[in-house]
């Protein structure tokens, strides 16, 4: 299948600190994060728990306020991105209709942002060919409860790419999948994001993951939440399983995990 759709959008940060006021205690969740997400990048975000990667995905994506700094997104700010539908968000669980098939699910958003994105939504027919690049061809007319956890977590990947939205943030995908259809869902997301070209920020607690996936990985510290480490992953693409073998995909895994090591200690 030909590429078919257009670069995604740049996202950017600058100075962004967010702190979390409870009545007895406050978290400085994010302090003074600068960041360019380039059009059409794969950045990974990966840190130990609480040290902010889900209130960076969530700031980005306009679903908290923030104290400090500039974010930018498509242009415009999160909130405005959020409500033209530059954005979207796939969950760690999926959320599919369940009185909906495979099909409708998918149609679903696009009935939902026809008005909006009409213009940016990929054809029913192209729908239907990523859901059977995803394997789901024989699938399309069953319901939700008929699936397994894989399998809808796959419609909903491909929901997330036939929205159009060309900013995509991720937060674990695919923490619930058992590891041999968690790996085979990576090389899945490569394939979707290789044909339409979006920008892509996906938070992950697996090293492999991360690196497999991404033109960036960025290594976050806690307490203050921020950004500690950056590897730039020179592996060619399009990336195939084979390619955990190679010597450099290691020294990646390597300096990646030295790095969080040093975070964590
Ligand atoms: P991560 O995704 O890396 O595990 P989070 O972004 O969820 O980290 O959390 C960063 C810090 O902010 C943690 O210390 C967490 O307890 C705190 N935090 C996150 N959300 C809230 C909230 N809604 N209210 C109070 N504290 C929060």
């Amino acid at each position: 299948m030909r590429s078919v759709r257009e670069a995604g959008a740049a996202v950017t940060l600058r100075g962004v600190s967010k702190w979390f006021i409870g009545r007895n205690d406050q978290t400085h969740a994010l302090s003074s994060v600068d960041l360019d997400v380039a059009a059409g990048e794969f950045v990974s975000v990966i840190g130990p728990s609480g040290c902010g990667k889900s209130t960076l995905l969530r700031v980005v994506g306009g679903l908290v306020p923030y104290e400090s700094g500039t974010v930018d997104v498509a242009g415009t700010t999160p909130a405005q991105a959020r409500r033209t539908k530059q954005l979207s968000f796939t969950p760690q669980t999926p959320a599919l209709l369940p009185w909906r098939t495979v099909r409708r699910n998918v149609r679903l958003l696009r009935e939902l942002n026809s008005r909006r994105a009409a213009g940016e939504s990929l054809s029913e027919s192209e729908a239907v060919a990523l859901l059977e690049t995803v394997g789901l061809g024989d699938f399309l007319d069953s319901f939700p409860n008929e699936l397994s956890g894989g399998m809808q977590q796959r419609v909903s990947l491909v929901r997330g790419f036939v929205l159009g939205a060309p900013v995509m943030l991720m937060d674990e995908p695919f923490s619930a999948l058992d590891e041999i259809t968690r790996n085979e869902m990576r090389y899945l997301l490569l394939d979707l994001w290789a044909r339409t070209s979006k920008t892509v920020i996906f938070v992950t607690h697996s090293i492999p993951e991360a690196v497999i996936l991404a033109d960036r990985v960025l290594v976050m510290a806690r307490r203050p939440g921020r950004v500690v480490w950056t590897e730039s992953i020179e592996l060619p693409r399009p990336r195939e399983i084979s390619i955990q073998d190679d010597p450099q995909y290691l020294e990646h895994v390597r300096r990646v995990r030295n790095a969080l090591h040093e975070v964590s200690a």
